[in-house]
């Protein structure tokens, strides 16, 4: 799932999960996870998060890589805010290739800037004050149009209008899903 922050990626993860009954794994809640137990790499987890800025991708291997294998091995898995550059996503095809995975989609949840800022604005997590969501909006510029460039080339792009009721945005990737 690629959204920009705000744009619905948990949501919409949540429930295509439930629907398929794959696991629903969220990038930015296995590093909260860190920060929240408070171990060494937690900690330099969120001085990352909270300047908007993304994790390193070394620590974002490390602790996603074991999680996303266990959900393969147990199905499947929808996996949300990873890959969130082209970097990522060339490493991630690489290892997908040793763990025998296969990436059958990348769902592109399209949302207008003023209605993420709003839906960020309304939510209150602790990267979300105007400041470092201005940061996070930035990097998501930078780095979705080269990302979604990358999977529309490789043929598993599907884009949906993610400024919809959130049944009928789970109801258009349904229908155009492999
Ligand atoms: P949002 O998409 O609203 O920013 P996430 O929970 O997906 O929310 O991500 C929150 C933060 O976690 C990001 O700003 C970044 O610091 C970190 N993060 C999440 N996924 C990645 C990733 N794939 N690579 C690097 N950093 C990540």
């Amino acid at each position: 799932m690629i959204a920009a922050p705000g744009g619905g990626k948990g949501t919409q993860g949540e429930r295509l999960a439930a629907k398929y009954g794959v696991q629903h794994i969220s990038s930015g809640d296995v590093l909260r996870a860190q920060v929240r137990a408070g171990t060494p790499v937690g900690r330099e987890v969120a001085a990352f998060q909270l300047r908007g800025d993304l994790v390193p991708d070394q620590i974002v291997f490390g602790l996603l890589t074991p999680v996303v294998a266990a959900a393969a091995a147990r199905g499947g898995y929808i996996l949300d805010g990873f890959p969130r550059t082209v970097p990522q996503a060339i490493t991630a095809a690489e290892l997908g290739r040793r763990l025998d995975l296969t990436l059958d989609a990348a769902v592109y949840l399209n949302v207008p800037d003023p209605v993420l800022l709003q839906r960020l604005l309304a939510r209150a997590r602790a990267d979300d004050t105007a400041e470092v969501i201005r940061r996070r909006l930035q990097v998501f510029a930078e780095t979705s149009g080269p990302l979604i460039d990358y999977y529309r080339d490789r043929g598993i792009l599907v884009e949906v209008d993610g400024d919809q009721p959130p049944e009928s945005i789970t109801a258009d990737i349904k229908a155009r899903l492999p």
